[in-house]
């Protein structure tokens, strides 16, 4: 059984909104990936209070920080089983949210957690690569969000093309981002894109953890020529 205590307690400490029905779904989504993890490799197996802080309040840090308007249209790229865009849909059901990910099993997954969960959302079995030429897709989106997917300049190439000049890409990181700071800057010049910086994401009662958010304004067009080729930009970065 989740427990309640420690999400609210949580969600409290980080300032972040909840009512009652997202409490229930995230009991009721938390039944689901168990029951998907009993016959599928879906997540790591974590402990109830670890999958609270891990996925759930990890994944909340954007609305900590104000950072997503109201309606915000946004895509999850690499959501894999669902973070962090299912947390901030259960949080935020007004934002329009694209879950993406080169895995079908995971994309199907999350087709049936939204239904019974009862949320609205768009999902997309492509690679990121791939989605991000296609005309309902390129430069359509305000903000593109992405955790554990890949290194901040390959992550650039994958989430920079999706957002709209004047969008924002927010890529969650930890302590070891300074190292790639140099490249990802490089890179989101290349793109269209301008690294505004990094913003502490604390996970309460995980002070070791360091969490980050890497944010990056569009500043620009991307030119057509990116992102390259599935499998480039994580082979050969940019920068
Ligand atoms: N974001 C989730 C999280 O934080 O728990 C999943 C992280 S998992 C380590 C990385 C996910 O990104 C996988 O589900 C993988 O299929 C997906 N992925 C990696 N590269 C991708 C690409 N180029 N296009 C689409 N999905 C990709």
């Amino acid at each position: 059984m989740m427990n309640k205590e420690r999400l609210i307690s949580g969600l409290e400490m980080m300032g972040v909104a909840y009512d009652q029905t997202a409490i229930e779904r995230f009991e009721a989504f938390h039944a689901i990936l168990d029951e998907y993890n009993a016959r599928m490799d879906l997540t790591a197996v974590l402990d109830e209070d670890e999958r609270i802080d891990r996925h759930d309040l990890d994944s909340a840090a954007p609305l900590a920080q104000g950072l997503l308007a109201p309606e915000a249209k946004i895509i999850d790229v690499g959501t894999g089983a669902g973070f962090p865009g299912m947390p901030l849909l259960i949080l935020r059901p007004d934002l329009k949210m694209t879950f993406l990910d080169a895995l079908n099993k995971r994309i199907l997954f999350l087709e049936d957690a939204l239904k019974r969960l009862g949320l609205s959302a768009q999902t997309l079995h492509a690679r990121a690569e791939d989605a991000a030429r296609m005309a309902d897709h390129r430069e359509m989106y305000d903000v593109a969000v992405s955790r554990a997917v890949a290194s901040s300049a390959t992550l650039m190439e994958l989430t920079l093309p999706f957002v709209r000049q004047g969008g924002v890409s927010i890529s969650w990181k930890g302590p070891g981002v300074q190292e790639e700071m140099t490249a990802a800057k490089r890179a989101a010049f290349v793109l269209g894109g301008t690294v505004r910086g990094v913003v502490p994401a604390p996970v309460p009662r995980r002070d070791d953890w360091a969490h980050v958010l890497l944010i990056t304004d569009k500043t620009g067009k991307t030119p057509k020529t990116y992102p390259r080729k599935a499998g480039t930009p994580n082979k050969k970065p940019l920068a």
